[in-house]
């Protein structure tokens, strides 16, 4: 890309203030400011943008597709500034016009396409695609509103529509030239024609409009840029001359028509791994995959003088959980009805198009949908479906006798539910967990029966994110010490922060390090300060736990810790103990209670602890509202312990983790996820690991044997901090928190909060020693650093690459 230098960038924003915004640099606002500093890196974008999509329609590559219903991809000025190499340049630019780098950045509002890890998940994939010059594209819905926007009032999680498209979205290019229809509803009619085959019409359906917005996926330093193309449903106008409505009973059934339409774009369901059976997400599900495949076989068709029975040697699709499923009889549909496949060819193509990644063994967030619903909404699906599923059972049934038993759990459709997962693996030549535990237990356990029908079908792939976002444009005085340690190779070769090992025992380079940490936290307790009133003290440990909330994420057993130690120190207010900061960020799904009530105790915890004088400034309770990518970017450079600590084997890989070893933290965590993984490289001398293992946990679950009630009636501090919840110490009304309690007590501690207790408690003593030891600390915090190189999603999507999707580098 041209190099812009910080005077010519400085003239270009000032020419531009004036034509776009009619201003001089003195009269702009920092919102004027983004917007012409997003204009001029468009500029910079497009033409490598329209020069990427040149290529490609050359037709010689094998292209990608990641079909998602999420993509939480957070603000883009900043990271896009970076891929084109022009960050460093900007914010001199910017500073030396008076402006704060960080106040422009901030315009921007994230879009919050995306609940959580998976939505993240295929952000980092996008980058990395892009930077390792793969032709990989993502499909996905443009919400409206994107993930509801957290307040916290009176401790209470109150939820507030994110209408992100409120002021223009600068990084969007509507592309109408592309829109498709959708149908739904209707009757299917067959015909027999004359060579005997099939003939399918539909008739009666509702017809929708998929138009196509667009955005670059800039690649970091490569002149490469793919896209991300999101779906908006629209009405279909039919042009009836003059346009003027006849009466006004039919202007308000327009506008009622016109309504349910754009609810379909409307917003992202908020349910973090657990789904709601309603009508309209089943729609968004299927208009995002019918958009994408009509496009991409229009798009093979352009690209390729090939027959679609060859589709496979040039597309493949990657489905993020089973979301977009329907996906597969959708390509059944169109090769049949459309395309005159006959049934065996068009499954013999389809099935060598599809890759699945799996994300949960969590059973309530197994995805199934009434058949009833899926009949009537989408009928030629429904039947293709069924087709599947017959052929499916009467394989087993003739070919695999030892499951003729297990049929009702293998089948697609079973009980009046179509189980989407088995859909997902029946339809795919590739399924894939994302961390080794988490596709071990797929195979051994969830999926068992699956994986002996297909064992070749069977793959891990690690997650990962991207170094580009998490560490150089999160934490650049992080990025910048380590390329002054080690050069600068490490930036396009994640992998190479292993020369960082060398240095982690040399006292006056990891004093360094250190000094970075510290200041990233004075900029966090700044950020506290702000927004809180609350002063934490720098020197405290900034112990981290920042993700959803959800009971198996344990977020109750932390803050059961810091009620225990909030008791240690009202019996001994003279005890020597290292200042602890313990900071949250969390929103609970609208609709989960427990998980609500959770967020309640931790801001009253909060609000006892952080006030009382006999704490003495040693111990603070913070909890940040709205987590999200741009909060997410401002905590974890300044995070000292990263509080990963679910109840083994349910958590599938975690990415929050990855993030936080890459900054410099230390794990405290369960063998859960990819921390096993984390463990494997960094050793037990290098992380704080604790609590019952994936076995022991699974063993609980089938053969019984845990009482949470003994672990009450015998351990003091455990019954001293349940009893404060039943007996209203921490609540306006002694009701306050006895879900929780009941939930322990009297359910069984479903997630073994109780029983993990003390060996958590121990973990937290070994950190508090460890962290006296300073050069002992920063020797594992730079080690941390060095091995989270194999985190990179650069090295996940090269796996996917070589591995699943069988495509080259452009
Ligand atoms: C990385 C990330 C997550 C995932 O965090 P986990 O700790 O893996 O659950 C969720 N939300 C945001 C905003 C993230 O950046």
């Amino acid at each position: 890309m041209t190099q812009l230098t910080v005077d010519t960038l400085k003239q270009e924003i000032l020419r531009k203030l004036i034509s776009d915004k009619g201003r001089e640099v003195k009269e702009a606002t920092s919102k004027d400011i983004y917007y012409v500093l997003a204009s001029i890196v468009n500029e910079e974008i497009k033409q490598q943008w329209f020069q990427t999509r040149k290529n490609y329609r050359d037709g010689k590559n094998k292209e990608v597709y990641y079909l998602s219903m999420e993509f939480l991809i957070g603000r883009m000025l900043a990271s896009n500034l970076l891929n084109c190499g022009m960050l460093d340049t900007a914010k001199e630019a910017l500073r030396e016009l008076g402006f704060e780098p960080e106040d422009i950045f901030s315009e921007e509002h994230d879009a919050a396409l995306g609940n959580g890890g998976l939505g993240r998940l295929a952000a980092c994939f996008l980058d990395s695609l892009a930077s390792l010059n793969f032709p990989g594209h993502g499909y996905g819905i443009r919400y409206r509103y994107g993930l509801f926007e957290q307040r916290i009032i009176h401790g209470n999680q109150v939820e507030l529509p994110d209408y992100w498209l409120k002021n223009p979205y600068p990084w969007e290019t509507r592309n109408e030239e592309e829109a498709v229809v959708i149908q739904f509803h209707g009757d299917v009619h067959m015909f027999k024609k004359n060579d005997g085959s099939l003939e399918f019409e539909y008739r009666n359906t509702d017809k929708v409009m998929a138009v196509p917005y667009d955005i670059p996926i800039v690649g970091y330093e490569n002149d490469t840029v793919n896209t991300l193309r999101l779906w908006s449903a629209e009405v279909i106008h039919q042009n009836n001359g003059d346009g003027l409505l006849e009466a006004s009973k039919e202007y308000y059934h327009d506008l009622d028509h016109q309504h349910s339409i754009e609810q379909i774009s409307g917003f992202l369901y908020p349910d973090d791994s657990s789904y709601e059976g309603k009508e309209l997400r089943l729609k968004q599900q299927y208009f995002l995959v019918s958009s994408s495949i009509q496009n991409i076989l229009k798009h093979f068709k352009q690209n390729h003088h090939l027959p679609l029975s060859r589709l496979a040697e040039k597309v493949v699709i990657q489905i993020n959980d089973t979301h977009p499923s329907l996906a597969i009889p959708e390509l059944m549909r169109i090769l049949m009805d459309d395309e005159g496949f006959s049934w065996d060819n068009a499954w013999a193509v389809t099935t060598n198009v599809f890759a699945y990644t799996n994300h949960t063994t969590l059973s309530e967030a197994l995805e199934t949908w009434s058949e009833e619903m899926m009949q009537n909404l989408l009928p030629r699906i429904y039947m293709i479906i069924d087709e599947i599923n017959e052929r499916f059972c009467k394989g087993i049934w003739f070919d695999h006798e030892e499951l003729r038993d297990s049929i009702s759990e293998l089948a697609v459709i079973a009980h009046g539910r179509v189980h989407m997962a088995r859909l997902a693996i029946v339809g795919s030549f590739s399924v894939n967990g994302v961390a080794r535990i988490h596709t071990e237990i797929l195979k051994k356990k969830e999926m068992r029966n699956f994986y002996t029908l297909y064992p070749e079908k069977f793959n891990n792939k690690t997650n990962g994110i991207t170094h580009r976002r998490w560490l150089l444009q999160a934490n650049p005085k992080l990025a910048d010490l380590i390329t002054d340690v080690i050069g600068p190779q490490w930036v396009k070769r994640p992998k190479q922060l292993i020369s960082l090992l060398k240095y982690s025992n040399d006292s006056a380079l990891v004093d360094k390090f250190d000094q970075v940490k510290h200041e990233n936290k004075k900029v966090l307790a700044n950020y506290i300060h702000q927004h809180l009133g609350i002063t934490v003290d720098e020197r405290s440990i900034f112990d981290v736990q920042i993700k959803r909330l959800h009971e198996y994420k344990r977020q109750l057993l932390n803050i059961f810790h810091v009620i225990y130690l909030y008791n240690e120190l009202k019996d001994n207010p003279n005890q020597d103990i290292t200042p602890r900061t313990f900071i949250f960020g969390a929103k609970a799904a609208p609709s989960y209670h427990l998980a609500k009530e959770v967020i309640k105790l931790i801001n009253t915890v909060a609000s006892i602890v952080n006030y009382d004088p006999d704490v003495r400034d040693r111990l603070k309770v913070i909890f940040l509202e709205n987590y999200n990518v741009s909060l997410a970017e401002k905590i974890i450079p300044a995070a000292d312990i990263s509080e990963q600590i679910s109840t083994a084997s349910k958590e599938a890989s975690g990415t929050g983790n990855m993030k936080m070893m890459m900054n410099g933290a230390l794990t405290l965590g369960t063998m859960d996820g990819a921390n096993i993984e984390i463990h494997d490289l960094v050793g037990d001398q290098n992380m704080f690991i604790f609590g019952l293992t994936a076995d022991e946990v699974l063993h609980y679950y089938q053969h019984g044997g845990y009482h949470a009630r003994d672990l009450y009636n015998t351990d003091d501090r455990i019954k001293r901090v349940l009893d404060q919840l039943n007996q209203g110490e921490f609540g306006v009304h002694n009701i306050e928190f006895k879900d929780i309690y009941y939930n322990i007590l009297y359910h069984n501690d479903p997630y073994f909060v109780l029983k993990d207790f003390e060996p958590y408690l121990e973990a937290h003593e070994l950190i508090e020693r460890a962290y006296r030891n300073r050069n002992t600390w920063l020797n594992m915090s730079v080690t941390n650093i060095a091995y989270s190189g194999k985190f990179s999603s650069d090295q996940t999507v090269q796996e996917y690459a070589t591995e699943i999707w069988k495509i080259k580098k452009v």
